[in-house]
């Protein structure tokens, strides 16, 4: 279970504190009620449970941009797809998005290779451009809203 949020102080480390901070909350869809019910029952089973509480620090976004490298600088087989081209804030709810799209574009291009030929020489490049073609919009609304908010940190 995840208790997170943009520079939360005093972060929840029990089963009521969880239960008091998901409370805390306000949305315009109220929480479910099997969740306090389900941190109850938690707190009065935690000699049964032995939970772990860890404090988790977001990294920087980042956006790796391979379509931008000059002729010859990667291989022409490697592909990159997933957080390891674009890591968003989780807060914004886009990573899986992203790496779902990175692995249509990718199954495209192997579905177009034909069976027993050699990888082109230009598949790594024409795959990054695509992909970019298909991602950078979402790296370009983070950007805008994640300025909004004083204590963003990228790595561009
Ligand atoms: C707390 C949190 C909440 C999130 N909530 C959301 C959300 O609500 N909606 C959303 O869309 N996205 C969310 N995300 C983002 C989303 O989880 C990621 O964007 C997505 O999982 C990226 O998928 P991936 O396959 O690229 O990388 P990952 O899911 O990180 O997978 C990479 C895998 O590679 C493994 N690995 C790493 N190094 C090596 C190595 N050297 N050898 C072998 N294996 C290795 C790792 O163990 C991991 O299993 C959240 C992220 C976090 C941290």
């Amino acid at each position: 279970m995840t208790a997170g949020g943009w520079g939360v102080t005093g972060r929840p480390h029990s089963p009521s504190e969880i239960k008091q901070f998901l409370l805390d909350i306000q949305s315009p869809v109220p929480i479910d009620l099997w969740v306090p019910d389900l941190m109850d029952f938690l707190h009065h089973h935690l000699d049964d449970l032995d939970p772990t509480y860890v404090d988790l620090k977001i990294p920087p976004c980042s956006y790796i941009q391979y379509q931008k490298a000059q002729t010859g600088a990667i291989p022409s087989n490697f592909v990159a797809i997933g957080n390891a081209v674009m890591a968003v804030n989780p807060v914004f709810g886009q990573g899986m998005a992203k790496a779902c799209i990175g692995a249509v574009t990718l199954d495209r291009f192997l579905g177009c290779l034909r069976k027993g030929k050699s990888i082109p020489t230009n598949f790594s490049k024409r795959f990054f451009a695509l992909q970019a073609a298909r991602i950078d919009g979402i790296w370009y609304v983070i950007l805008c809203r994640a300025f909004s908010l004083t204590n963003s940190v990228f790595d561009v």
